[in-house]
């Protein structure tokens, strides 16, 4: 389980980002840290789902990036496996 980023002030930031932010050095400090919304900051990690899993969206949008809301930056990228409807065959 690998830390990829935090969740504050209602968007997902990259560490960099949030450790500019919160002037921190490692990934323990930020645990009683409070955002402007007076929210505690919460740690995402790679097992975490981030992704959206509505059947219309994939189907639109099988490959997902999770963006910094700070630097804009790729911090994850997911790809769906597509799942094709199944096409009904008639006895002959
Ligand atoms: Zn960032």
């Amino acid at each position: 389980m690998n830390l990829i980023a935090y969740t504050y002030e209602a968007d997902t930031h990259c560490i960099g980002c949030t450790q500019k932010r919160f002037s921190i050095t490692y990934s323990l400090d930020i645990f009683n840290q409070v955002d402007k919304e007076g929210n505690f900051v919460h740690a995402l990690y790679d097992i975490d789902e981030w992704y959206e899993l509505e059947d219309w969206y994939v189907q639109e949008n099988p490959i997902q990036y999770l963006a910094c809301g700070t630097c804009h930056g790729i911090i994850d990228t997911y790809e769906h496996e597509l799942i094709m409807p199944a096409t009904w065959q008639r006895n002959k």
